[in-house]
C-alpha cells in the first residue's frame, strides 16, 4: 500500500511572521493566506506536519510550555478553517547542544514516516532557511521549497549555489500552488 503524502512545514517565517524568539500567542501573526493554503493541501490529500527548531528554550529565553501555548493557539486558529497538523515536532535544544531532531537533521521526518505511514518520496518540505531545505533533502523528500518570507529573501541572495535543487517561491501560498501542480503531474506519469 502506498504511504500518505505529507507537507512538512517550518513555523517561524514560513507559517507565521518571523519575530525573534516569539513565545506568546499574542505575538503570532499568520502569513497572509497561509491557513487557506494548507487547507488546499489537505483537500488534495496531504497531511500537514510542522517541524520547528526552538532554540530559545535551550538558551533559557522561554519554556517549552510557552512553545506549547503558541502551538495550541495555532491549532485553534487553524481549526476554525478545518485544518490541523497531524503532529508538531519541536527541537528545543540550543544550536550547540546535542539534539535528536534539530534541523537540518531529518530525524523528525523519519519519525513521522514511521508513525503515520508517510511516503517521503511523495512529500515536500517548505521553509525559509537553508536548514529547512537540507532537512527535507536529508530525509529524501520529493522537493524542498524556499519561501521568500522570513529569512528566505536573504537566503536566496546569499546561498545561490546551495539552492540549485530548491524551488524558490514568494510565500506558503505559492509553495502550495507549486507543489499541487507538481503533484498532479506526478500522478499523470
Ligand atoms: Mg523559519
Amino acid at each position: 500500500m502506498k504511504g500518505r503524502k505529507a507537507l512538512f512545514i517550518d513555523r517561524d517565517g514560513t507559517l507565521i511572521l518571523e519575530k525573534e524568539y516569539l513565545h506568546r500567542p499574542e505575538m503570532v501573526e499568520f502569513i497572509s493566506g497561509a491557513i487557506l493554503a494548507l487547507k488546499k493541501a489537505v483537500e488534495a490529500g496531504f497531511v500537514i506536519v510542522m517541524v520547528t527548531n526552538q532554540s530559545g528554550v535551550g538558551r533559557g529565553y522561554y519554556a517549552l510550555e510557552d512553545v506549547e501555548k503558541v502551538h495550541a493557539y495555532l491549532a485553534k486558529e487553524m481549526a476554525m478553517h478545518n485544518v490541523s497538523f497531524i503532529k508538531i515536532y519541536v527541537a528545543p535544544e540550543a544550536p550547540d547542544a546535542p539534539s535528536r531532531g534539530r534541523k537540518p537533521s531529518p530525524q523528525f521526518l523519519f519519525d513521522a514516516r514511521d508513525e503515520f505511514n508517510i511516503d517521503l518520496e511523495r512529500s515536500y518540505m517548505i521553509g525559509d532557511k537553508l536548514i529547512d531545505l537540507q532537512c527535507g533533502w536529508n530525509a529524501g523528500v520529493r522537493r524542498s521549497l524556499l519561501v521568500r518570507t522570513g529569512y528566505g529573501k536573504e537566503v536566496e541572495q546569499q546561498e545561490k549555489q546551495k539552492l540549485r535543487d530548491a524551488v524558490v517561491v514568494n510565500d506558503l501560498c505559492e509553495a502550495v500552488e507549486w507543489l499541487l501542480r507538481d503533484n498532479t503531474s506526478e500522478n499523470r506519469v
